[in-house]
């Protein structure tokens, strides 16, 4: 099996060197990562500058675009075979409810799908690196264990990515797994309105803080309850409900 493995955090990030470790007794580990953090990109792509890789070893690159550009030159004309699976994480953050829509992890998953190739999206939905006690190399065997599961699926489900959330929990307390849908949330003050060193107004989006409308069966939910979450996810936005509905709004003439 060949897995090509993606993030958006960069090339030198904990999360992606923990999500090769998870990958590589599963088959042929490659790598393509964007080379500086990427996150909250979405599913954008280079299309105005030149992209340079930059092989750093065997099945290994960095590229100077957006975790989409990477998972494309990968499949398209790095690698010499396609790859049977994209995973791409382990994401430094959660990924959950509308995360999805501004994910560059997610977004790598995406385009993987988007290119025909099943895909699953890996988070943490804690802080990782500095400040923070929790270790990543802890999750790396039952990753490692998850991945084995879903990429051995008799039949990996079509059109679909997974998209999955650690809790922050230490690995011996993660309670199971759950099948999740997406949640919701509520961001306030996340936007720093400050001035610049000439007394100009700036403003700065980050930071707030975030409620989240908790429902049975959401991805919040699950991380809360100590559950790793897998929430399948398609690329096709498509209201389909509200397309009988949609009928109702031409009055003829
Ligand atoms: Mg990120």
């Amino acid at each position: 099996m060949r897995l090509l493995c993606s993030n958006d955090d960069g090339v030198l990030a904990t999360g992606l060197a923990c999500l090769e470790r998870a990958a590589s007794p599963l088959g042929e580990v490659f790598v393509v990562a964007p080379d500086r953090e990427q996150s909250a990109t979405s599913h954008s792509l280079t299309l105005h500058h030149p992209l340079r890789p930059v092989q750093l070893g065997p099945r290994r690159w960095q590229v100077d675009g957006t975790p989409t550009d990477c998972v494309m030159l990968a499949i398209e004309a790095l690698m010499p075979d396609r790859p049977d699976f994209v995973l791409s994480g382990i994401n430094h953050g959660p990924n959950m409810g509308e995360d999805v829509l501004y994910s560059g992890t997610v977004a790598a998953a995406m385009e993987g799908l988007a290119l025909g190739v099943p895909s699953i999206a890996v988070s943490f939905a804690g802080r990782q690196g500095a400040g923070s006690a929790m270790d990543l190399d802890q999750h790396v065997e039952p990753l490692c264990a998850l991945l084995r599961h879903l990429t051995s699926l008799p039949a990996f489900p079509p059109d679909t990515l997974l998209n999955v959330n650690i809790p922050p929990v230490p690995a011996q307390e993660i309670r199971g797994i759950k099948l999740t849908r997406l949640g919701r949330r509520v961001f306030s003050d996340s936007i720093a309105r400050m001035t610049d060193p000439w007394g100009k107004p700036i403003f700065w989006i980050g930071g707030g803080s975030v409620t989240w409308t908790e429902g049975a069966g959401t991805d919040i939910d699950a991380v809360r309850g100590g559950y790793v979450s897998v929430t399948p996810l398609h690329l096709d936005i498509t209201h389909q409900a509200r397309l009988e509905d949609a009928a109702k709004w031409w009055i003829d003439p």
